[in-house]
């Protein structure tokens, strides 16, 4: 048995083609399980008897179970799922204006191990399957029976350490017949794996890129994320203009304000010289305090004194203002709960 979010349309088009049924077929399935939210072969009526039977035989739905259900003050909310091997992973639902955003998880643990991320504390123990990241999205559509609009690639893992399933998740939530989230309402987060933004650079997807930088030299990066000892900031930055200069798309660098560590006016000045010339916006990141690590995030004050720094020597950035803090579900305070 192979699981229908497996899929990708052209995949399962291939796929019902070479069993001799027709490419259309592919997209009735697609619209019974991401439109009509069927999850049974046996309900989609349009398709021949015979068809339901071959996808009865061969495919079968995966399912997430609820464990626990958070809701934040501010409407954000958080999923706890239970896997089918009994692994929990973390999902988050957030309410803003421009519509609903999600926050997937693409491995269960993080090898990255950066020094000050929740999600790091746990090494990876398995990447999750294409079917476990989609269903991430369409179990929080179907609970709160909102649309989601926007998805970020940024719970727990690194997205480009799981490169291709992350590739098939974006190409079956993008596609029209199926949750229909355009790509530039998606957003994906790497901490900077160099090989893999150049593989992404190919793509030809407009899905947006945000490169987890957080420092504006190597000592000071080397010190919160271990991974710039394999791929220094001089190559990432090289990696990041290249992907501008051929996909002809901004980038987005994000940066946590950490009190004392890389929140002085020399390193917005350095940050800027940096990333001068580059077509991109700084993302300042409230840091989430995690109990397990000696970091604090910068003062109120701090933290506009640097960003009107960047924005004084012509760098576009913006002062996030997170969601979810009061129930662990804002960026980096998610963990695998169970070992
Ligand atoms: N592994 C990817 C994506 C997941 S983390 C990456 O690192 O980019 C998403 C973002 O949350 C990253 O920018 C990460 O550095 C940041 N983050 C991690 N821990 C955090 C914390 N405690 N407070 C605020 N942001 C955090
Ligand atoms: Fe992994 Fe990203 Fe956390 Fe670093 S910040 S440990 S790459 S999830």
């Amino acid at each position: 048995m192979e699981n229908i979010f497996d899929f990708t349309m052209s995949e399962l088009e291939d796929r019902l083609i070479t069993k001799g049924y027709k490419k259309f077929n592919a997209r009735q399935v697609f619209e019974w399980i991401y439109k009509k939210k069927v999850s049974r072969f046996e309900d989609m009526s349009n398709l021949s008897k015979k068809l339901r039977e071959y996808l009865i035989n061969n495919y079968d739905f995966s399912t997430l179970e609820v464990d626990s259900h958070q809701v934040s003050n501010d409407g954000t909310e958080k999923f706890l799922f239970r896997l089918e091997d009994s692994n929990l992973i973390e999902t988050v639902l957030m309410r803003h204006d421009y519509g609903n955003s999600v926050c997937v998880t693409t491995q269960l643990g993080c090898n990255i191990g950066c020094s000050f991320c929740a999600s790091g504390l746990q090494k990876k123990k398995r990447d999750l399957g294409t079917h476990e990241i989609v269903m991430q999205v369409l179990k929080v559509e179907q609970l709160s029976k909102e649309r989601v609009s926007h998805v970020v690639v940024m719970g727990i893992g690194e997205p480009f350490d799981n490169y291709l399933a992350t590739m098939r998740f974006v190409d079956i939530i993008n596609n029209p017949y199926g949750l229909e989230i355009g790509a530039r309402h998606i957003t994906i987060s790497t901490s900077g794996l160099v090989p893999k933004i150049r593989e992404f650079a190919e793509e030809e997807k407009q899905v947006n890129l945000a490169i987890s930088l957080h420092a504006p030299n190597d000592e000071i990066r080397s010190r919160l994320m271990k991974i710039n000892n394999t791929y220094s900031i001089r190559e990432v930055i090289q990696a990041a203009r290249d992907y501008v200069e051929k996909t002809n798309r901004r980038i987005t660098f994000e940066y946590i304000l950490l009190d004392g560590i890389n929140d002085d006016l020399k390193h917005a000045n350095q940050l800027s010289d940096l990333l001068r010339g580059i077509n991109c916006y700084v993302n300042l990141i409230r840091y989430n305090y995690v109990e397990e690590f000696s970091y604090r995030g910068s003062s109120e004050e701090r933290s506009n004194a640097f960003y009107l720094q960047l924005k004084r020597r012509g760098i576009n950035a913006t002062l996030r203002r997170e969601k979810g803090g009061d129930i662990d579900a804002a960026c980096g305070q998610l963990r695998s709960k169970k070992v």
